[in-house]
């Protein structure tokens, strides 16, 4: 269908109001529920061809919180969706006061393909769940998972209310030619700019969800076993293909040796003595990717790992030592299944060559001293992050999810989603016997007077 007669047919939708109803609203997303739960297998398989993501890391990783997004809605929206009474200044009396959330219409959700489920649907539910129509656009890379959604979706949902629209970098341009009420994007930093100039035409509100090279501080007091184990787990999940993967280790030089050593044991246990690692590890998403990666792997650096099979398009968990800020691998984000540490003497002088860098989409603080973790918090600014722990922050329907600077802007998850898709409008609401005419001409020294008075 071309892109200008679906969109107006979503706009006529949008103006019936139909999505204004918080009934209606719901009874959708336990219908996109109930689809996902029929049709698991097949999203398994589409996401094993894809880039063989097994059945687990998709529960884990995707499905689950995407119904844990939709529970979370089902629970809350007739809650948010109702208008709220704030206090009436004295100046405005006698009146009410209240705000009333709106949806914003025609929303545009464009998806990223490394969480391909996840990354795509969430915000549309997300965008549903305010109240919007949704044009879904998942990433081309991952063809099979964009294909599966698009028959699940497409065939149940009306096109004047939620639509698959797949396609490339051709499709999207024509998408964005067009004026939406909202776009959400999840992507590179790069492709996000351009998202942003198309958003700028029309002067819609936009919500990036971009990337950068999320730092990890590992500092001499930790608990370097459990350390190294989360570490291991968060960055090769996905085959590090995961914009919140710690993109590297800043450890303290006093125990980079028994962190390191931690490191490959734990990359042993859990992936290179396994029969079978292509089993719980994924391969990376195209050649282009992992001729990109492999290039970032430097012989003279090589700590573990390095094992290369292009054919099978694997990567071996990999850890370098011996890296500086200056390597090629810390210029930009490696996304991928390659783990740089860096040893640190001076904290004040790391914090600084790390705000150098654009501000990150994350920063993980492994430390049991509260003075360490609260200074790296308070002096850094990254999207958000975890003490002791990795990636897990994204996991929690209560805390909102998004980065800041050139790791993007706005947020969502839970609330801040709804919030992300929503008007509040603001209204002052009168009644007719009374009116204090000390607004009106003509003005006087007195009113003034009164004015102040009653203003200040
Ligand atoms: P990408 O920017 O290449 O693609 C994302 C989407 O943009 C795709 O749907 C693609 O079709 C579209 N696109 C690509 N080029 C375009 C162009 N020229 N014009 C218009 N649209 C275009 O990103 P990717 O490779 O899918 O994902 C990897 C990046 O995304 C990494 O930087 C990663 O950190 C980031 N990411 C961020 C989050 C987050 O939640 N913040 C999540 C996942 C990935």
């Amino acid at each position: 269908m071309e892109v200008e007669a679906l969109l107006n047919q979503q706009r006529l939708f949008f103006n019936s109001n139909k999505t204004k109803d918080v009934s209606f609203r719901i009874e959708q997303l336990k219908k996109i529920k109930t689809l996902l739960k029929e049709n698991e297998t097949l999203l398994y398989d589409a996401i094993y061809e894809d880039f063989g993501k097994s059945e687990f890391e998709t529960y884990v990783g995707e499905l689950s919180l995407i119904y844990q997004e939709i529970n979370h809605f089902i629970k809350n929206i007739k809650r948010w969706s109702k208008q709220k009474k704030v206090c009436t200044s004295l100046v405005n009396f006698p009146a009410k006061s209240y705000i009333i959330p709106e949806p914003l219409g025609v929303s545009l959700v464009i998806g990223a393909w490394n969480y391909p489920f996840q990354l795509s649907l969430v915000p549309a539910i997300t965008a549903l769940a305010a109240g919007n129509t949704v044009i879904l656009k998942p990433s081309e890379l991952s063809v099979k998972t964009s294909k599966v959604m698009a028959e699940i979706i497409n065939n149940n949902f009306s096109s004047h209310y939620f639509h698959v629209v797949e396609g490339g970098v051709e499709k999207t341009t024509a998408l964005l030619n067009h004026r939406f009420d909202k776009l959400f994007f999840t992507g590179s930093t790069s492709v996000g700019k351009i998202i942003y100039k198309a958003a700028a035409k029309h002067l819609t509100p936009v919500t990036l969800e971009l990337g950068g090279k999320s730092p990890t501080f590992v500092f001499a007091d930790t608990d370097i076993k459990m350390t190294s184990k989360r570490i291991v787990w968060a960055k090769f999940l996905n085959a590090g293909q995961t914009c919140v993967a710690p993109d590297y280790i800043l450890v303290d030089h006093t125990i980079e040796k028994e962190f390191l050593e931690a490191l490959k044991n734990d990359i042993d246990t859990y992936y290179t003595n396994k029969k079978d690692i292509a089993e719980n590890y994924l391969r990376i998403i195209n050649t282009k990717n992992f001729d990109r990666l492999s290039k970032l792997i430097n012989p003279d650096k090589l700590y573990c790992g390095g094992g290369l099979d292009r054919d099978k398009r694997l990567i071996n968990p990999t850890v370098l030592q011996n890296i500086s800020f200056e390597d090629d691998i810390m210029q930009d984000e490696i996304f991928g299944p390659i783990l740089p540490v860096i040893s640190f003497t001076n904290l004040d002088e790391t914090i600084k060559q790390v705000k150098e860098k654009p501000k990150p989409l994350s920063c993980y603080i492994y430390s049991k001293n509260r003075k360490i973790i609260n200074k790296v918090l308070k002096e850094l600014s990254f999207g958000g992050g975890a003490v002791n722990d990795s990636v897990m922050h994204l996991s929690s329907s209560k805390l909102p999810f998004g980065g800041v600077g050139l790791s993007g802007m706005g947020s969502y998850h839970g609330k801040a989603g709804f919030d992300t898709f929503s008007h509040y409008k603001s209204i002052i609401d009168k009644p007719f016997w009374f009116e204090a005419n000390i607004k009106y001409a003509p003005y006087s020294k007195t009113k003034l007077k009164l004015i102040k008075w009653l203003l200040e």
